[in-house]
């Protein structure tokens, strides 16, 4: 393969991130400041500004190979093999059907079964089927936007 050896990760511009509807923000350090002023103290608070998604989507199209193979080639382009963990478990109990990977990136997790194979934890899971939950963001299921669209929860009693 050419691109043997291209890292698995990328640098993104950092001021992509935290820029959202505020759940879970820290706005305590800009108290009392516009909301133009929050965006740029937002940048100095350093993300560590690598994006996995290139990781995710080989470790995708490995799915029924070896895994020591998969495992050897994708440590070897990566700075660290924490976000191999990501999506794929350690443990029966890490096993989930999907993982989020920053605020609405969705992957299908991984595990590898009793031959020593990379699997899906759940190949039923569709794209079709998964309900984004805001309205502001783009979800995606394994690199795919979702096909339905956000519907505000209806007000009950
Ligand atoms: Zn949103």
């Amino acid at each position: 393969m050419v691109q043997h050896d291209r890292p698995l990760y990328r640098r993104v511009n950092t001021t992509a991130y935290g820029v959202h509807h505020g759940r879970g923000g820290d706005y305590s350090s800009s108290r009392g400041t516009d909301d133009r002023f929050d965006r740029g103290a937002m940048r100095g608070k350093r993300q560590r500004g690598l994006d996995y998604t290139p990781l995710f989507k080989f470790l995708l199209s490995r799915v029924g190979d070896d895994w020591d193979e998969v495992y050897r080639v994708a440590v070897r382009r990566l700075d660290r093999e924490e976000p191999i963990y990501w999506l794929v478990a350690r443990s029966i109990s890490d096993r989930q059907p999907r993982v989020r990977i920053g605020e609405s990136s969705y992957y299908s997790g991984l595990y590898v079964d009793q031959d020593n194979r990379l699997a899906v934890v759940d190949p039923s899971l569709r794209v079709e089927d998964m309900q984004p939950s805001c309205a502001c963001c783009t979800h995606t299921f394994n690199g795919v936007t979702f096909t339905r669209k956000y519907e505000a929860s209806k007000i009950g009693a």
